[in-house]
């Protein structure tokens, strides 16, 4: 996963970064609100993690900004120092996903991430998904090319359908990985090896390969109208 930590106690930050980035995580760090939010607008996180007191805005202004007016639905972990009943019904009324009462385990931190995000997957398939001529239907968990099934083994179709879920958006390597394979780790080799037969198997069905690798990168799924300019 690609996490935020908004927090502006260094030695709590430092902590939750080193700790992520030793569970195969990566992490970017703010230290105040503003940063924070600006951060969150303008890059693509998993998940954040949103201490309260913070300089500058608040977790609590810097939620709800990210959430009525930005429309960023990134699943939020809100850290707060006091275990109040106001305090939680505060962090969810702002549209926080999900909260800790500091000092925490950096274990349970790392724990509650990876709920949330699985939960919130499983939201991103959840719907119909459209691009061009290609369907994903979540309820059946087939793959369509202009009404024709396309065959497909189940972890080309999960990678597939979360590039569906962001038309144009590059996805990197870790997060396809840990799209299909969730907690499971398996090596760069099978996620190329998959994305050969998911390409290979949408070029005879589609008559193009909709599927662009970004050097360095990831991999994106580019809309039809973009090959043929
Ligand atoms: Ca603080």
């Amino acid at each position: 996963m690609h996490i935020l930590i908004i927090e502006d106690d260094l030695a709590i930050a430092a902590n939750l970064y080193d700790f992520l980035e030793s569970c195969g995580h990566s992490a970017d760090a703010a230290a105040d609100g503003v940063e924070g939010l600006h951060l969150a607008v303008s890059q693509r996180f998993d998940c954040i993690l949103l201490d309260i007191g913070l300089p500058g805005m608040n977790g609590l202004a810097l939620c709800r900004k990210l959430r009525q007016e930005s429309q960023n639905d990134t699943p939020i972990l809100m850290l707060t120092a006091r275990d109040t009943l106001d305090d939680k019904l505060a962090g969810f009324d702002h549209g926080a996903d999900d909260y800790l009462v500091k000092p925490f385990a950096l274990k349970e931190v790392e724990a509650r991430l990876a709920a949330m995000h699985k939960r919130r997957s499983g939201k991103v398939a959840s719907r119909k998904l459209e691009v061009d001529d290609l369907s994903f239907d979540p309820k059946t968990l087939s793959i369509r090319f202009a009404d024709k099934g396309v065959k497909l083994p189940p972890k080309c179709i999960r990678l597939l359908a979360l590039m569906m879920s962001e038309p144009g958006r590059v996805f990197s390597r870790q997060e396809l990985e840990s799209e299909a394979w969730e907690d499971v780790q398996e090596t760069s080799d099978t996620l190329r090896s998959h994305m050969h037969v998911l390409r290979r198997t949408l070029t005879k069905a589609c008559g193009y390969d909709p599927i662009e690798t970004i050097h360095g990168l990831g991999y994106c799924l580019t809309l039809r109208a973009q090959i043929q300019n």
